[in-house]
Formats: structure tokens, C-alpha cells, sequence
């Protein structure tokens, strides 16, 4: 009996050993709240340190439904990236209440805000209040979507990962060497290929697109929703076929969460084509990281273009 007590004790203890060793082995334990947000911590972090994302990129990220596990991950988390910006203030707050982790509420070193080193658009202007049904109360949160933001907020997690793993911080500074060459070789071949379709206007569902319309060069000229956060309208999508046809615009981007119902009535009233277009790694199986997410989508977009005899 003494026996076989002992070699429990010796089996739990070596479980504890390899345990302990393996948790040591992946370094920081990071949760990020989008999966393109554990895409770029994973260019930096490679397998020093263990990522977890929340959200699924195939999910609208303004409306996560909240789950049990998730309090676990973030009660186990020694750093949160967050997009910001407002985007998560549905669902994050009572989550992170709940963890009952203090190293990972905002203000604390285990907190990143993505947004705070990017180029963020359409800030309001004026008084803002959230009866006008603007989910996006302090400027654009979908702002991922340009590939130099990609950039910034890659070099943010190398900075607060070096801080927090300071004896990886030279792997940390050669792993985003290598992600910023690879991103910039990538920029030029998604310029050369959108190059030819500088200024169109295009329609997209939901605010998710200003930045990658922008850093494109194409132009967003209308949207399906009437304001970001409300469903489409009867007037305004009259309002929104009327536009599409004086303008000439003929794509229509939907984002995969979205009923495609009325973006298919405005397309058969314009002539013109849905396209629906993933906002986030993870969003097709295809999608397999940040650079993968823009090569799909430039890929898709530039085949609907193509289509419409420009
Ligand atoms: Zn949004």
C-alpha cells in the first residue's frame, strides 16, 4: 500500500515536472481578442511565447457571444492585446471583470491597445452619443484592414513583448525584421495588382473597409447599413440603389456574418455583384495569417473588378 502510494506520488510529481517545463518552455501567455491580432503577436512572439484568440474571424468581433472559457484563458494570461477603439465593449468588459486578473486590466502592463500606435479614421467630430446607433464612437476599430497598421501594430507587440520577455527581446526585433520585409514585398504586389482600378467606388455592408480602401485606393461611396450597428432600411436601401446608379458602382462587399438578402436586392436593381470578403484572419480556412487574409481578399476583389469590363 505504502508502495504504491509513493510511486503515485512519484508519477504526480514528474506530471507537475513536465507541466511546469512545458509552461516554462512557451514562454508568455498571451490572448489577444481577434485572431488578426494573435496572427501578428505570432510573427513576433514565434514559439517563445503561446497565443489564444478570442474571437473567431469568421464572427462580427463588435458581437461575441461571451463563454465560460474565455474567463479561464484570460484568467490564465500573462498579456491582452485588444483591437480598442470601442470595438470590444459588447462583450470584453464583464469577461475581463470576471477573470479576476489584475496584471491584465486596462492601464496594466499585461494590457496592449492595438489602436494607440495606428492610423485610425473617420473620428467623429463633435458630440457623439450612442442613440444615434454608431457602434463606432470613437473612430474606425476596423483599422487592421490597412497592411501599414499591420505594421504598427506589430511593432507595438515586439515592443510590449520585449518588455515582458526581455531575455527574448533580439529574437523578438529579428522576427519582426523579417515579418516587415515580407509584408513589404507582399504591399507591392497587392498595389500592382489593384494599381488599374485606382478610384472606383465600391459599396460595402458595414464600416469595416476605410482603411483598405484607402491604402487601395478605391472608393467607398455608399454603405448597406444605414449607420454602423443598424440593419438596412427599407428608405435607405432605395436611397443606397439610387446612389449606386448615378454613380456607376457596381460592387457591393459583404462582410461573411451579414445577411446577404438585401445586398443581393441592390445588386439586381444596379446591375452589380456582391462580393463577400473576409475583414479577418481566420475568416475562410484559406486565411491562414495577416498576409494570407490580404492575399485572399485582393485575390477575390480584383476577380469581381475584372468581371465588371473595367
Ligand atoms: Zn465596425
Amino acid at each position: 500500500m505504502k508502495l504504491v502510494h509513493r510511486a503515485f506520488r512519484l508519477v504526480a510529481g514528474a506530471v507537475f515536472a513536465i507541466t511546469a517545463a512545458s509552461a516554462h518552455a512557451a514562454g508568455l501567455k498571451v490572448v489577444t481578442t481577434t485572431e488578426d491580432l494573435a496572427s501578428l503577436t505570432r510573427e513576433i512572439g514565434g514559439d517563445r511565447i503561446a497565443v489564444d484568440s478570442i474571437a473567431k474571424g469568421y464572427q462580427d468581433p463588435h458581437f461575441v457571444e461571451a463563454k465560460p472559457s474565455f474567463i479561464l484563458k484570460l484568467h490564465a494570461a500573462d498579456l491582452l492585446i485588444v483591437v480598442g477603439r470601442e470595438l470590444e465593449i459588447g462583450w470584453l468588459p464583464p469577461l475581463l471583470q470576471q477573470s479576476r486578473n489584475a496584471n491584465i486590466q486596462p492601464g496594466s502592463k499585461g494590457y496592449l491597445d492595438a489602436s494607440l500606435t495606428v492610423k485610425i479614421l473617420d473620428i467623429p467630430q463633435g458630440q457623439i452619443t450612442r442613440a444615434m446607433g454608431d457602434v463606432h464612437p470613437s473612430g474606425n476599430p476596423h483599422y487592421w484592414l490597412d497592411p501599414g497598421n499591420g505594421r504598427r501594430i506589430a511593432q507595438a507587440v515586439q515592443g510590449k513583448l520585449s518588455e515582458l520577455q526581455p531575455a527574448d527581446a533580439a529574437f523578438f526585433a529579428q522576427r519582426f525584421a523579417d515579418f516587415d520585409k515580407r509584408l513589404a514585398d507582399a504591399e507591392k504586389r497587392w498595389d500592382a495588382m489593384l494599381a488599374p482600378f485606382k478610384g472606383t467606388k465600391i459599396v460595402t455592408y458595414h464600416r469595416s473597409w476605410p482603411n483598405f480602401a484607402e491604402r487601395f485606393g478605391l472608393e467607398v461611396m455608399g454603405y448597406v447599413e444605414p449607420k454602423p450597428g443598424i440593419p438596412p432600411s427599407p428608405q435607405h436601401t432605395l436611397d443606397l440603389i439610387a446612389e449606386m446608379k448615378k454613380a456607376k458602382a457596381t460592387i457591393i462587399l459583404v462582410e461573411p456574418y451579414f445577411d446577404t438578402k438585401t445586398p443581393l436586392s441592390v445588386a439586381w436593381e444596379t446591375g452589380g455583384k456582391v462580393v463577400v470578403m473576409s475583414p479577418s484572419v481566420g475568416g475562410e480556412k484559406e486565411i491562414t495569417d495577416y498576409i494570407h487574409l490580404f492575399d485572399y481578399d485582393v485575390n477575390l476583389l480584383l476577380g469581381a473588378l475584372k468581371g465588371t469590363g473595367k
